[in-house]
């Protein structure tokens, strides 16, 4: 399979739809422990990349994850618009030029979860999006170093994603709005870990179709 930025478009497209689909679920839960508008935060971002989506797939990714990031923080707003685009804005840093194989996207996309990280200062364990972030990119890591076979990858990726945001129901939160509530912020799915696994398994979809295409 060739990992290019042509395929952008559809993955952003592939986005727009999950969180589209689950706009209501998804604004319960931030209603629930948040101040609600986290997915209106998010598709106004998504709306951004679609506008760009044309463009963004004649980039090298490391190019595109740059622009992914800067319209991720400047549309989105939020503590979500500036984690997005830290994530992405750090990945693009860790591209360079290298070639993408898994081993050198793993290592990119861990560098973008450390840098999401450092910015919201918090890490795993503490009711957010990196509750779903900071498994996946180990999962990527494990699976480069015992060279696991793409569609493996990719399916493991999703399971981890979906129990990463099922970990999250019964946190505590102590990082972002959630975390005024204290103990009333158990016994809900966080609504950043929700939409970052929603967006992980849609992209998840698109390359294993990709991967089975015929070429
Ligand atoms: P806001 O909380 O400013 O209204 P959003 O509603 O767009 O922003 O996003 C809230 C989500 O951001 C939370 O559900 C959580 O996943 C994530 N989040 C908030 N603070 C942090 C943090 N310090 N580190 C990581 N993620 C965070
Ligand atoms: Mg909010």
């Amino acid at each position: 399979m060739q990992l290019v930025p042509a395929l952008l478009p559809r993955l952003i497209q592939a986005i727009d739809n999950a969180i589209e689909t689950n706009a209501e679920a998804v604004t319960a839960l931030d209603q629930a422990i948040g101040d609600g508008d986290h997915v209106t935060n998010l598709q106004r971002g998504i709306k951004a990349l679609t506008a760009q989506s044309d463009e963004l797939a004649q980039l090298d990714w490391a190019a595109a994850w740059q622009k992914i990031g800067m319209t991720m923080m400047t549309a989105v707003g939020g503590a979500s618009g500036s984690l997005y685009g830290t994530l992405f804005v750090a990945m693009s840093k860790a591209a360079r030029e290298r070639p993408l194989d898994l081993q050198t996207f793993a290592e990119i996309f861990s560098a973008g979860v450390d840098a999401v990280k450092q910015r919201g200062k918090a890490d795993a364990g503490e009711k957010t999006m990196l509750d779903v972030l900071i498994p996946v990119a180990a999962s990527l890591r494990q699976a480069a170093a015992n060279s696991v076979a793409l569609p493996e990858v990719l399916e493991n990726v999703a399971q981890t994603a979906i129990a990463g945001m099922e970990s999250t129901r019964d946190m505590l939160a102590t990082k972002g709005r959630a975390s005024f509530l204290e103990e009333r912020s158990r016994g809900h799915i966080d609504a950043g870990a929700k939409t970052s696994q929603l967006m992980i398994c849609a992209l998840v979809e698109v390359l294993t179709e990709q991967l089975t295409a015929p070429a």
